[in-house]
């Protein structure tokens, strides 16, 4: 029987899976090659301000799902954040909905599920084995093992990943995933030095070019000491601006969101490009399960749909099929 289980991504989907396949029994190693585990649920510090740069709030609408998230709001580390999200058209859009956040920011629920997890951060994974089940060898040469493989990056990058380990899926599968995509997606992160002009909660959904999203993170309660603005913008701007210097970047957004930074001076700014944001059009089906020699599970929200709540269902659902 199966028993143990390697999980490539320390990102909300890795982690319900191996947090569920633990909570059964199994030995489970986790790796990531990000310096802490979220993944795209992802928060940065600069010089003392804080910023949700990944997935800013997320919903609920699966019964499993909202199970997990009464668990956490009982322990504290997720809360609503608004039961609505202003548009520039509509300032006080109260639509009843539920928008959760983490607490103290995004990255808190990956926090609290790896806290009983062996996670190995900092670990890029550049090569798969199948020998007496899964090897994951990282670039500076550790082996992890497992006789199950969860693979969460985003689909591309597992594909790179088999590609350069010269493990051939069948064609009807490697052909329908080399044919997902994602958005690309800036994160303009700004100090301010006063308030900005954003309205409460804290957040515009602006929802057009060159931007999509703005938000502050002092009003959202993630950056107590000082105005931390996310911008994020949007994806056909993101496309033709991907590899221009961040400083060319970092203007043109500025000057798209004057009205809503008032009269504040920009004290630091930095630019993260998420090349994989969001999957435009993901796969039918929670998670995708090939078993090669040994298992090999597919997840991620490129499998659950393209949000914190599929890449939670989508891992749960990676973990149920091998339980
Ligand atoms: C800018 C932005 C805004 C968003 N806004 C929202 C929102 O408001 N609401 C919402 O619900 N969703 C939002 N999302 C989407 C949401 O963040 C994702 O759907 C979800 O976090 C994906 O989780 P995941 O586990 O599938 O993938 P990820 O979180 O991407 O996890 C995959 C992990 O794999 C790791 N990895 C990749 N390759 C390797 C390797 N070779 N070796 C080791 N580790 C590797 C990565 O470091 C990463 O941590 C947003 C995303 C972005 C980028």
């Amino acid at each position: 029987m199966t028993s143990s289980c390697l999980v490539v991504g320390a990102g909300l989907s890795g982690l319900m899976a191996a947090y569920t396949l633990q909570s059964n029994g199994w030995k489970v190693t986790v790796v990531d090659k990000g310096r802490g585990v979220g993944g795209r649920m992802a928060t940065r510090r600069i010089n003392g301000a804080i910023f949700d740069h990944g997935a800013q709030f997320f919903t609920v609408r699966d019964p499993q799902f909202a199970q997990w998230v009464e668990q956490w709001q009982k322990i504290g580390i997720v809360d609503v954040w608004s039961y609505g999200i202003p548009t520039p058209e509509k300032l006080t859009p109260i639509d009843g909905y539920p928008r959760y956040r983490g607490v103290p920011s995004m990255t808190a629920v990956a926090k609290h599920l790896a806290s009983t997890l062996q996670v190995h951060t900092s670990t890029k994974i550049t090569q798969l084995k199948q020998t007496s089940g899964w090897q994951a060898i990282s670039e500076a040469g550790q082996v992890f093992e497992g006789e199950a493989l969860i693979l969460t990056p985003p689909v591309p990058q597992s594909l790179a990943l088999l590609a350069e380990s010269a493990i051939d899926l069948p064609s009807d599968v490697a052909i329908t995933l080399s044919n997902i995509e994602y958005t690309p997606c800036f994160a303009l992160m700004v100090v301010l030095d006063r308030p900005s002009l954003i309205p409460p909660p804290g957040a515009l959904h602006i929802q057009s070019e060159p931007i999509a999203w703005i938000a502050d993170n002092r009003q959202k309660g993630v950056s107590p000491d000082q105005t931390a603005i996310t911008i994020h913008a949007g994806p056909q701007f993101t496309q033709q601006y991907f590899d221009a210097p961040s400083e060319e970047v970092a203007l043109l957004l500025l000057d798209a969101a004057r009205d809503w930074l008032g009269s504040a001076s920009v004290k630091i700014y930095q630019v993260h490009r998420w090349r994989y944001s969001q999957p435009k059009n993901p796969y039918p089906s929670r998670m995708l399960r090939i078993d090669l020699l040994y298992p090999l599970i597919f997840a991620g929200d490129a499998f659950g749909g393209p949000r914190v709540e599929g890449a939670a269902l989508s891992g749960l659902a990676a973990a149920q099929s091998l339980l």
